[in-house]
């Protein structure tokens, strides 16, 4: 049978902004999807009504379109609970769910009891054994159930596209609930269903994950349908090996973004670290997709390092075409000549932002003083004449050189500083242009005296 076309999907639950990790989750799923020509579908993961905040929902939507990823199709699961409810009644009338009617401090209790005795915080079933009556009699008391799955006690085995065969045991399970007392529902059911109905064929996400496989493998066979492929990524860490969450504010992807972070790096660098590449800058996500294969993926912890970041994203700037920051420098106020003015300065960045300086450097009436005041007047005499292009300024200093005796640094710099009022920057070969006669004769007027 021909393979059929992925169809992945991405399910963060809108409890808080996405991060860093998120998006390599977000990432691999939307990149599997457009390398095999398939579909990527977002998934507002947000049964949990006291948690999911419709802000978080349309900030994740805007997070993932600065990344680049564009979802082919957004649903959310709290739109979708009819068909739940109708996998539960089939679920139930098959057998697989049990009513419990045990507290949380019930079970907190059972639980130190059980690790107390060094035995595995596992569920005893004991909701199993509640008999007709016990049931009638608890509902008598107005205590309304949760809903657990009934695992079939085996090996689940499966080949995972990033770790190759993994079994688990789920005697070492507890039976999920699926649904809770107040009738709303767990992750577990809706994600299944969803997955089903859907037609996912590739699930991929970290291995936090890994152990819920086991559990939704034999939720997929209840509901009479085949389960999809699974592959778990590592996740990334803190240098520190801490884990990342939500409430780490500062590596939220919106925060990123007002940091001024290229989406680019910040999309190579959640990729590509932890796999067996190198990390290295993409100007498109066309290119990251082109690097990438699930199997690449390192099976221990990918460490995410801040400073990596920050030189990443100068090297994407330092390779960045004109194009892919058009509108951007526009909005930062750079205009005439923009390409030109790009070429001349992209390799200095370490943001994009700090072109707004260098534009300032090129177009405004500031003058500056120099640290050789003669040997700036003694230049003016050989600024040539326009038009000026890539050797003007070649032409100049070497006249200059030959007036004055002066080379090296002591030609270089005071002019540099004359003509710029910054001890470095981009090559004056390229800036000069920009700068242009009449500016460039002010300043060099001005750093005389
Ligand atoms: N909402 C879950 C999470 O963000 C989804 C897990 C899954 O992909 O199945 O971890």
């Amino acid at each position: 049978m021909a393979e059929t076309s992925p169809v992945v999907r991405f399910a963060p639950s809108p409890t808080g902004r996405i991060h860093i990790g998120n998006a390599r989750t977000a990432l691999f799923n939307f990149l599997h999807a457009k390398k095999h020509g398939g579909r990527f579908v977002l998934r507002y993961d947000d049964t949990d009504r006291a948690r999911s905040i419709k802000e978080f929902a349309d900030g994740i939507a805007i997070d993932l379109e600065w990344l680049g990823v564009v979802p082919d199709f957004i649903a959310r699961q709290s739109e979708r609970i009819a068909l739940y409810d109708a996998a539960a009644t089939r679920l139930r009338e098959a057998g697989y769910l049990y009513a419990c009617y045990e507290t949380e401090e019930e079970l907190e209790y059972r639980r130190r009891r059980q690790i107390a005795q060094h035995r595995a915080p596992v569920y005893d079933r004991a909701a199993l054994k509640l008999t007709a009556e016990d049931r009638a009699k608890l509902e008598s008391e107005d205590r309304k159930p949760h809903w657990r799955f009934k695992l079939e006690h085996s090996t689940e085995i499966w080949t995972d596209g990033v770790r190759g065969d993994v079994s688990i045991d789920t005697r070492s399970l507890s039976d999920p609930v699926l649904i809770r007392a107040d009738g709303s529902y767990l992750y577990t059911l809706p994600s299944v269903v969803d997955d089903i109905d859907m037609g996912i064929t590739d699930i991929i996400r970290g291995e936090d994950h890994v152990t819920n496989t086991a559990v939704q493998i034999q939720l997929f066979h209840a509901l009479d349908a085949k389960p999809p492929r699974f592959a778990h990524h590592n996740l990334l860490t803190l240098p520190s090996g801490e884990g990342l969450s939500k409430r780490l504010g500062h590596l939220s992807l919106s925060t990123l973004r007002e940091e001024g972070y290229e989406p680019s790096a910040v999309a190579a660098l959640s990729v590509l670290v932890g796999t067996s590449h190198n990390v290295e800058p993409v100007a498109s996500l066309d290119e990251l997709m082109g690097k990438v294969d699930l199997a690449d993926i390192s099976h221990s912890p990918a460490k995410f390092d801040p400073a990596e970041l920050d030189a990443l994203n100068a090297r994407t700037l330092h390779m960045l075409p004109f194009a892919n920051v058009a509108e951007r420098l526009a909005v930062l106020g750079v205009n005439k000549g923009a390409d030109a003015f790009w070429r001349a300065v992209h390799g200095n960045l370490n943001r994009l932002e700090d072109a707004r300086e260098w534009w300032e450097v090129v177009s405004n009436n500031d003058t500056f003083s120099s640290d050789d005041p003669d040997l700036v007047a003694a230049s003016i005499a050989h600024l040539p004449s326009e038009p000026w292009d890539g050797e003007t300024w070649s032409k100049f200093t070497k006249a200059v050189a030959i007036a004055t005796g002066k080379k090296g640094r002591a030609l270089y710099h005071p002019l540099r500083l004359a003509l710029t009022g910054r001890e470095q920057g981009p090559e004056l070969k390229a800036l000069l242009p920009l700068i242009g006669r009449a500016r460039a004769r002010k300043r060099l007027e001005a750093a005389s005296r």
